[in-house]
């Protein structure tokens, strides 16, 4: 990213930030890894109680191994409903202030919408989008097909790389997709103007992680 792609990249970060507190999230900017690690501390002292959702994002910065290691983490998806903190990651970040996730079995979506008092999603620049239209082919081509390929689905995008139907479709959003028992795009979540306000906050990382 040169210069110009990064000042670009800036305005879009502050529309997307200022629209999310619009929204009713509470919502930070941090620049690489090791702000967003001293910003979690912050945010989770240790021996908090804590769970998370799967997230390639969580585990390539280090946050992962923080909650784990120093807070009272607990691997038990019933038992992430009662934690103090709750972590995830966005499967794509619209300008328009939306948090778009897209699960298996909604454990994760299940948290994230009814379950601990507070939710912290961490997502890098990488899944900054315009739209929904844009959030649904994110998933379609950058984030189920190597999810499949790390789960390893026996679904059809694990061979091509791609969703059988790539493409944003109004009368289906994320429902269209491959019949496979494997399939793991199956609970599709819009979080949009909150009602309870800033129990969910949004740290945009200014570098690419997970999918
Ligand atoms: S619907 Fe099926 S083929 Fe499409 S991305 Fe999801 S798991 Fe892959």
């Amino acid at each position: 990213m040169d210069a110009n792609q990064r000042k670009a990249m800036k305005g879009i970060i502050k529309t997307t930030l200022k629209n999310l507190e619009e929204n009713g999230f509470e919502t930070a900017f941090v620049n690489d890894r090791n702000e967003l690690l001293t910003l979690i501390k912050t945010l989770i002292p240790e021996n908090a109680s804590t769970a998370s959702g799967g997230s390639e994002t969580l585990l390539e910065t280090g946050i992962l191994e923080y909650l784990k290691t120093k807070t009272n983490y607990t691997e038990d998806s019933r038992k992430a409903f009662v934690s103090e903190h709750y972590l995830a990651s966005a499967n794509a970040l619209t300008i328009h202030g939306e948090i778009y996730e897209v699960d298996a079995r909604g454990n994760r979506v299940a948290a994230m919408l009814y379950g601990p008092d507070k939710v912290i999603i961490v997502a890098g620049i990488n899944k900054l989008v315009l739209d929904l239209r844009e959030a649904v082919e994110r998933v379609k081509t950058k984030a189920a097909p190597p999810n499949c390929i790390r789960l390893e689905k026996d679904t059809p995008c694990t061979k091509t790389g791609i969703c059988v139907s790539p493409y944003f479709d109004n009368r289906h959003l994320c429902a269209l997709g491959c019949q496979s028992d494997g399939r793991i795009c199956s609970n599709t979540v819009i979080f949009s103007r909150q009602m309870v306000k800033k129990r969910i906050t949004v740290i945009i990382v200014g570098e690419e992680y997970g999918y």
